[in-house]
């Protein structure tokens, strides 16, 4: 009966040190969520000095961010190219905003009457979104 005794023993030790770990994992993963949250606002705080330092020098930049800036002047020409093939080309932005919408007048492919919408008005078809 001792060997019994002693391999209980045994597994209730095991069983203690695994719920321990356990306990030291989830403990360490707090703190890496901790860790990166703090991070992430530090992240924002140097996204804002970033921001207002770009604002204040844009005229006259130092030569040690010089890159830095004119990097970030052709992100910002970059996306004014690409807001305005958006505009000119995407339907999804004319559906977007509606109130810019312009009734585009197709054929019908039912019975060949022009109409707009998304029914025919002369026969009342359904149509199909480009
Ligand atoms: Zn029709």
């Amino acid at each position: 009966m001792a060997f019994l005794k002693d391999f209980s023993k045994t597994l209730s030790s095991v069983a203690q040190t695994t719920a321990t770990k356990t306990k030291e994992l989830a403990g360490t993963a707090k703190i890496n969520l901790a860790i990166a949250a703090e991070e992430r606002e530090i992240n924002k705080h140097f996204t804002a000095l970033g921001e207002w330092y770009y604002e204040t020098n844009n005229a006259n930049p130092d030569p040690a961010v010089a890159e830095t800036f004119a990097a970030i002047e052709a992100c910002y020409a970059k996306i004014e190219q690409l807001k305005a093939t958006d505009a000119a080309s995407s339907p999804q932005n004319a559906e977007a905003e509606p109130e810019t919408v312009v009734e585009i007048e197709i054929t019908c492919p039912s019975c060949g009457e022009p109409t707009t919408g998304a029914f025919c008005s002369a026969c009342g078809k359904k149509l199909e979104d480009e």
